[in-house]
Protein backbone atom coordinates (compact mmCIF):
# COMPACT_ATOMS: atom_id res chain seq x y z
CA UNK A 1 0.00 0.00 0.00
CA UNK A 2 1.75 3.30 -1.27
CA UNK A 3 1.36 6.01 1.36
CA UNK A 4 1.79 10.20 0.74
CA UNK A 5 3.97 12.54 2.10
CA UNK A 6 4.08 16.65 2.26
CA UNK A 7 6.70 18.47 3.45
CA UNK A 8 6.29 22.31 4.40
CA UNK A 9 8.61 24.78 6.53
CA UNK A 10 6.55 26.57 9.07
CA UNK A 11 3.26 25.95 11.04
CA UNK A 12 0.92 28.19 10.56
CA UNK A 13 -0.97 30.48 7.38
CA UNK A 14 2.39 30.94 6.09
CA UNK A 15 3.84 27.72 6.10
CA UNK A 16 5.31 27.08 2.75
CA UNK A 17 4.79 23.73 0.91
CA UNK A 18 8.31 22.38 0.13
CA UNK A 19 7.16 19.03 -2.41
CA UNK A 20 5.79 15.65 -1.68
CA UNK A 21 6.18 12.49 -2.01
CA UNK A 22 4.42 9.39 -2.74
CA UNK A 23 5.65 5.72 -2.45
CA UNK A 24 6.18 4.48 1.24
CA UNK A 25 6.56 7.68 2.43
CA UNK A 26 6.14 6.87 6.25
CA UNK A 27 8.79 8.33 8.53
CA UNK A 28 10.98 4.93 8.93
CA UNK A 29 11.36 4.49 5.00
CA UNK A 30 12.00 7.86 4.64
CA UNK A 31 14.19 7.95 7.70
CA UNK A 32 16.07 4.50 5.78
CA UNK A 33 17.65 6.95 3.07
CA UNK A 34 20.82 9.24 3.49
CA UNK A 35 19.02 12.42 2.79
CA UNK A 36 15.58 11.71 4.26
CA UNK A 37 17.53 10.88 7.42
CA UNK A 38 18.79 14.69 7.08
CA UNK A 39 15.86 16.24 6.59
CA UNK A 40 14.33 14.56 10.08
CA UNK A 41 17.59 15.24 12.03
CA UNK A 42 17.80 18.90 10.72
CA UNK A 43 18.40 21.57 13.16
CA UNK A 44 17.57 24.59 10.89
CA UNK A 45 15.35 25.36 7.95
CA UNK A 46 17.86 25.90 5.11
CA UNK A 47 19.40 22.35 5.77
CA UNK A 48 15.77 20.85 6.24
CA UNK A 49 14.81 22.43 2.97
CA UNK A 50 17.76 21.15 0.98
CA UNK A 51 17.67 17.96 2.37
CA UNK A 52 13.82 17.63 1.36
CA UNK A 53 14.73 18.93 -2.28
CA UNK A 54 17.31 16.41 -2.34
CA UNK A 55 15.02 13.37 -0.82
CA UNK A 56 12.20 14.19 -3.92
CA UNK A 57 15.22 13.39 -6.59
CA UNK A 58 16.75 10.34 -5.01
CA UNK A 59 13.16 9.18 -4.37
CA UNK A 60 12.56 8.54 -7.66
CA UNK A 61 16.33 7.50 -8.59
CA UNK A 62 15.98 4.99 -5.68
CA UNK A 63 12.78 3.35 -7.16
CA UNK A 64 10.57 4.33 -3.72
CA UNK A 65 8.61 5.75 -5.66
CA UNK A 66 7.48 9.51 -7.08
CA UNK A 67 9.08 12.82 -5.87
CA UNK A 68 7.08 16.06 -6.31
CA UNK A 69 8.52 19.52 -6.40
CA UNK A 70 6.35 22.80 -5.77
CA UNK A 71 7.37 24.08 -9.59
CA UNK A 72 5.42 20.80 -10.90
CA UNK A 73 1.92 21.81 -9.27
CA UNK A 74 0.05 20.47 -5.98
CA UNK A 75 0.08 16.51 -7.18
CA UNK A 76 -3.03 15.44 -5.36
CA UNK A 77 -6.44 15.84 -6.24
CA UNK A 78 -7.55 17.11 -2.67
CA UNK A 79 -5.99 20.75 -2.16
CA UNK A 80 -4.78 20.78 0.75
CA UNK A 81 -2.83 18.03 3.43
CA UNK A 82 -5.91 17.17 4.79
CA UNK A 83 -5.88 13.75 3.29
CA UNK A 84 -2.30 13.12 2.92
CA UNK A 85 -0.40 10.16 5.19
CA UNK A 86 2.27 12.14 6.88
CA UNK A 87 2.87 16.18 6.83
CA UNK A 88 6.25 16.74 7.68
CA UNK A 89 7.13 20.50 9.02
CA UNK A 90 10.10 22.23 10.39
CA UNK A 91 9.23 24.87 13.16
CA UNK A 92 11.42 25.76 16.22
CA UNK A 93 14.65 24.35 15.71
CA UNK A 94 13.34 20.59 14.42
CA UNK A 95 11.21 18.08 12.62
CA UNK A 96 7.41 17.88 13.86
CA UNK A 97 5.23 14.89 11.84
CA UNK A 98 1.73 14.41 11.82
CA UNK A 99 -0.93 12.25 10.38
CA UNK A 100 -2.19 14.91 8.35
CA UNK A 101 -4.84 16.29 10.42
CA UNK A 102 -3.46 19.26 11.48
CA UNK A 103 -5.67 21.27 9.54
CA UNK A 104 -7.88 24.53 11.03
CA UNK A 105 -11.13 22.62 11.02
CA UNK A 106 -13.06 25.92 10.37
CA UNK A 107 -11.19 27.05 6.74
CA UNK A 108 -12.05 26.74 3.62
CA UNK A 109 -8.51 25.85 2.03
CA UNK A 110 -10.62 24.71 -1.29
CA UNK A 111 -11.71 28.21 -2.30
CA UNK A 112 -8.14 29.47 -1.33
CA UNK A 113 -6.96 26.83 -3.39
CA UNK A 114 -9.26 27.58 -6.33
CA UNK A 115 -8.58 30.99 -6.14
CA UNK A 116 -4.81 30.77 -6.14
CA UNK A 117 -4.88 27.77 -9.43
CA UNK A 118 -7.59 30.56 -11.63
CA UNK A 119 -4.78 31.55 -13.90
CA UNK A 120 -3.35 27.72 -14.11
CA UNK A 121 -6.74 26.32 -14.93
CA UNK A 122 -6.75 22.32 -14.53
CA UNK A 123 -3.17 21.71 -13.47
CA UNK A 124 -2.30 18.26 -14.42
CA UNK A 125 0.85 17.28 -12.81
CA UNK A 126 1.81 14.93 -15.89
CA UNK A 127 1.85 18.03 -18.34
CA UNK A 128 4.51 20.24 -18.21
CA UNK A 129 3.54 23.96 -17.28
CA UNK A 130 6.81 25.77 -17.70
CA UNK A 131 6.32 29.54 -16.31
CA UNK A 132 5.05 29.99 -12.69
CA UNK A 133 7.71 27.67 -11.15
CA UNK A 134 9.35 30.18 -8.54
CA UNK A 135 5.79 30.40 -7.04
CA UNK A 136 6.15 29.08 -3.65
CA UNK A 137 2.90 27.89 -2.69
CA UNK A 138 1.46 28.63 0.59
CA UNK A 139 -0.64 26.78 3.04
CA UNK A 140 -3.05 26.94 6.05
CA UNK A 141 -0.60 24.39 8.34
CA UNK A 142 -2.49 24.41 11.79
CA UNK A 143 -0.52 26.91 13.96
CA UNK A 144 1.71 25.80 17.03
CA UNK A 145 0.33 26.92 19.95
CA UNK A 146 3.89 28.30 21.85
CA UNK A 147 3.04 26.80 25.37
CA UNK A 148 1.74 23.96 26.65
CA UNK A 149 -1.88 25.05 27.82
CA UNK A 150 -1.68 22.88 31.61
CA UNK A 151 2.82 23.12 32.06
CA UNK A 152 3.20 26.25 30.25
CA UNK A 153 6.63 25.46 29.03
CA UNK A 154 7.54 26.06 25.23
CA UNK A 155 7.72 24.33 22.24
CA UNK A 156 10.63 21.34 22.51
CA UNK A 157 10.48 21.79 26.40
CA UNK A 158 9.62 18.49 28.66
CA UNK A 159 6.57 18.63 30.33
CA UNK A 160 6.44 19.82 34.12
CA UNK A 161 5.85 17.07 36.35
CA UNK A 162 2.16 15.57 36.50
CA UNK A 163 0.71 17.85 33.49
CA UNK A 164 -1.57 16.20 31.80
CA UNK A 165 -1.07 17.17 28.55
CA UNK A 166 2.22 14.88 28.32
CA UNK A 167 2.36 11.69 26.73
CA UNK A 168 3.58 8.18 27.82
CA UNK A 169 6.16 7.62 25.18
CA UNK A 170 6.02 3.84 25.64
CA UNK A 171 2.30 3.74 24.71
CA UNK A 172 1.28 6.91 23.35
CA UNK A 173 -0.82 7.69 26.47
CA UNK A 174 -2.00 10.29 28.96
CA UNK A 175 1.03 9.88 30.99
CA UNK A 176 -0.50 10.80 34.42
CA UNK A 177 -2.79 7.97 34.09
CA UNK A 178 -0.14 5.26 32.97
CA UNK A 179 -0.46 2.71 35.34
CA UNK A 180 2.34 0.86 33.98
CA UNK A 181 5.56 -0.62 34.78
CA UNK A 182 8.16 1.80 33.40
CA UNK A 183 9.76 4.54 32.59
CA UNK A 184 6.99 6.63 30.37
CA UNK A 185 9.71 8.58 29.55
CA UNK A 186 10.26 12.82 29.05
CA UNK A 187 7.48 13.69 26.22
CA UNK A 188 7.83 17.77 24.97
CA UNK A 189 5.18 19.43 24.05
CA UNK A 190 5.09 19.88 20.56
CA UNK A 191 2.71 23.31 19.53
CA UNK A 192 -0.13 21.18 18.30
CA UNK A 193 -2.29 18.47 20.69
CA UNK A 194 -1.99 14.75 21.23
CA UNK A 195 -3.34 12.95 18.70
CA UNK A 196 -2.12 15.44 16.17
CA UNK A 197 1.57 15.17 16.33
CA UNK A 198 3.30 11.61 15.26
CA UNK A 199 4.64 11.04 18.65
CA UNK A 200 7.30 8.68 17.48
CA UNK A 201 9.66 10.86 15.94
CA UNK A 202 11.90 11.70 19.02
CA UNK A 203 15.29 12.37 17.70
CA UNK A 204 17.86 10.08 18.80
CA UNK A 205 19.73 6.86 17.83
CA UNK A 206 17.35 3.89 17.72
ZN1 LIG B 1 2.65 20.31 29.79
ZN1 LIG C 1 3.89 4.85 30.64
Amino acid sequence: MTTKADFYDGRGRSAVWLGSLQGDADPETVRAVACGRLVLEATDPFTYADAVIDLLDVWADDDLGHGYHPRDGWPWPWPDSRDTDWVFTFDHGRVWITTGRAWLPARTPVERWNAQNETAERKDPMTEDSEQSSHKTVFDLLEARQRCPDCDIAIGEEHVDGCDVARCLINGGQQLSCEADHDCGLDVWSGWWPGTLFSELNPGEG
